[in-house]
């Protein structure tokens, strides 16, 4: 190998945000190396699952709701160039009291943007989703445009348009430490050293370890997700029977689901979990963990087993306002932060790609950064942690 190979990017970190990134800027013909300390998908971040929902009823902030009419494009641009498919419409229920923060922020986010919804009853909600048991008092927003993405084949897709691009994909090689040279950038790696003119750091969980001193305060949250089966005497999960849902259950505590896509029903908790590190969480998941999943299943879906199948830990890196970090480094402009997660990021992740890839070319983007710059007002969501 070279000792000093030079490239126009490097895009350290190849999960959902450093994929797609690596790709966008193959795709415009830039010499790209992506590096990843594992190899790409696996279970040691934040993009493992086989699902995640993708909702423009964005009830965290309105504000996002143009940026996933963007994203949308963009997951059909990825289907059409992979020949995969990424993106499945299923519809979504906001669901909690008539005081909900969730629901209430749903309903201003479709209101304001003149998104399909329907506003629905305890019995509506049933009409709907007939394997849901909510309380009389419950409220929900149906949003029918809402729907599925799949993370670890968006992963894989990414990663094989931009080797096809020309991209050198380098897996289970770590990013050591970065070094700012005049107006570029020096990598280490167990490797050897890499010459850029940027560096992408999208090392999700991991980026506090490798920009300690960013400015905005990144939290690792544990997260447990969980696949359940439906009881033998009852017509099964389908998504006709329980579509994915957001539902705070009690006043600023929500619960998720995605519907049965052949592996069970996918349950978890959103927030609430236990602050940690990527390289020291608890990875083995607790009976405590599954007795506080089990308990909402036996309370709102009494067809599923409240035994689940299988369960998985996963990582949310949180922000402090629950908004995503996408800018420059503070002190060093060659160097490009992309962390958007707060739980909320996955969605966006073609199109966190393309943002990447402007930034890294034409050093700004048409995307309104302003909530994600690091020094921002701090506008905190709503309902977050
Ligand atoms: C349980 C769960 C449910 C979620 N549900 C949703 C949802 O429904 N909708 C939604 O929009 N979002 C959701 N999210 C959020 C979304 O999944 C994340 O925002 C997104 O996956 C973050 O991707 P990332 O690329 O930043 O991080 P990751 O995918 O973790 O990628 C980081 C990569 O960096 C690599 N790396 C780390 N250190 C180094 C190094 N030193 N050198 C090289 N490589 C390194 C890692 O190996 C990893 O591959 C959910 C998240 C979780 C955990």
């Amino acid at each position: 190998m070279p000792s000093s190979p030079t490239y126009d990017v490097i895009v350290a970190g190849l999960g959902a945000m450093g994929s797609a990134t690596a790709y966008q800027l193959a795709r415009r013909g830039r010499r790209v190396l992506g590096l990843d300390r594992f190899t790409p998908p696996h279970t040691r971040g934040s993009t493992h699952g086989h699902t995640r929902i993708i909702r423009t009823a964005y009830w965290d902030d309105p504000s996002y709701v143009p940026l996933v009419g963007r994203a949308y494009e963009s997951w059909r641009e990825l289907e059409a160039a992979s020949g995969q498919r990424l993106l499945f419409p299923a519809g979504a229920l906001y669901l909690g009291g008539t005081d909900s923060a969730l629901v209430a922020g749903a309903r201003t986010s479709v209101q304001l943007h003149g998104i399909p919804y329907e506003e629905l009853s305890a019995a509506g909600v049933i009409r709907h989703a007939p394997a849901l048991q909510p309380t009389p008092d419950t409220v929900a927003i149906w949003e029918p445009e809402a729907g599925l993405v799949l993370p670890e084949l968006a992963v894989t897709s990414f990663l094989s348009l931009a080797a096809r691009s020309g991209a050198d994909i380098h897996v289970e090689e770590p990013l050591l430490q970065w070094t700012p040279t005049g107006d570029g950038v020096a990598v280490t790696t167990p490797r050897g050293t890499y010459h850029a003119d940027r560096l992408v750091l999208a090392v999700g969980p991991w980026m506090s370890q490798l920009v300690p001193d960013l400015g905005v305060a990144l939290t690792v949250e544990r997260q447990v997700m969980h696949w359940f089966r439906p009881k033998a005497t009852v017509p099964g999960l389908a998504p006709d029977r329980v579509p994915s849902f957001m539902w705070e259950y009690e006043p600023g505590h929500i619960w998720y689901s995605t519907p049965d896509m052949g592996d069970g029903l996918k349950a978890g908790i959103h927030h609430d979990g236990d602050t940690t590190a990527p390289d020291t969480v608890q990875r083995d998941v607790s009976d405590s963990d599954i007795a506080r999943v089990s308990s909402l299943i036996e309370r709102f879906i009494p067809d599923a087993n409240p035994a689940p199948v299988a369960s998985a830990v996963c990582l949310y890196t949180d922000t402090p306002d629950g908004h995503f970090v996408i800018d420059s480094h503070p002190r060093h402009p060659a160097v490009l932060i992309a962390s958007p997660c707060s739980g909320h990021g996955f969605k966006f992740a073609p199109l966190i790609g393309e943002i990447m890839a402007d930034l890294a070319v034409d050093g700004h983007t048409s995307i309104d950064l302003s909530l994600f710059r690091i020094a921002r007002s701090g506008r905190p969501l709503p309902t977050a942690h």
